[in-house]
């Protein structure tokens, strides 16, 4: 069994909480570099309830355990705990009851609004996008393993794991096995341009998971950039001679 089979493994046969797990077959695989949503709950739940301890585990943590593109900050600090800190797989860990899968953009925007910030005065033309929120904790997570595979600086053998862990409860459970895409590209049904969308490059994973993603796929695909404006036209020449 490899690292992440054998903690979900213990995790589930332990309801959530497993003893520590023996590294010591696992020395290559560790560290472990995960991304998880900053609720407060998760505290206590990581690293016990991977087996892990903290020597074993990096953690990165952002609003949702968002990944908003390949090359995004949150990208860059997982591509480091790899080169810097020899960790060899990476882990993104969604929870149940996600509070940014309840929040929309006008709640949002009420919110921002009662603490004197309005929507007028935000250089940021897609709110949505910009806040990463989603509508589904499985989906999501599906989406940043999605960039992180198709990310220039996460190496393309690099197993990214997608999972799911009860809040509540500490049990994990898989959203994508990151040995079993082989660190291959996942099926790809578009053009290049387009893999950055979920309907595009997780179809395949998503169907098997029962997972209905295309409403947040077409919700989330961003407007394509406004095509350059035309150039003026050039001044008109004087043409002198025989016409004076
Ligand atoms: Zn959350």
């Amino acid at each position: 069994m490899r690292l992440l089979e054998a903690i979900v493994a213990a995790n589930n046969a332990a309801a959530g909480r497993p003893s520590r797990l023996d590294v010591r077959a696992y020395a290559n695989s560790l560290p472990l570099a995960a991304l998880t949503c900053i609720d407060p709950r998760l505290n206590r739940l990581f690293p016990g309830a991977l087996g892990l301890g903290d020597e074993d585990f990096i953690w990165l943590r952002n609003a949702g355990n968002v990944i908003t593109s390949p090359t995004s900050s949150t990208v860059r600090s997982l591509a480091m705990s790899l080169y810097l800190k020899d960790c060899k797989e990476i882990a993104v860990i969604g929870h149940t009851d996600c509070r940014m899968a309840k929040v929309g953009v006008n709640d949002l925007l009420d919110r921002m609004q009662a603490q004197g910030i309005s929507r007028g005065t935000l250089p940021i033309p897609n709110l949505h996008e910009f806040f990463g929120l989603f509508s589904s904790e499985k989906p999501n997570v599906l989406k940043a393993v999605g960039f992180l595979r198709t990310s220039p600086v996460i190496p393309h053998e690099t197993p990214i794991h997608g999972l799911l862990i009860d809040s509540a409860s500490g049990r994990l459970e898989w959203v994508i096995n990151g040995y079993e895409a082989g660190g291959m590209p996942l099926e790809t049904h578009g053009a290049p341009e387009e893999l950055p969308h979920v309907a595009t490059y997780t179809v395949g994973p998503v169907k098997s998971l029962g997972i209905h993603v295309e409403p947040l796929a077409a919700r989330e695909r961003p407007k394509p950039p406004e095509p350059p404006p035309p150039p003026p036209p050039p001044p008109a020449k004087r043409i002198r001679g025989r016409n004076g």
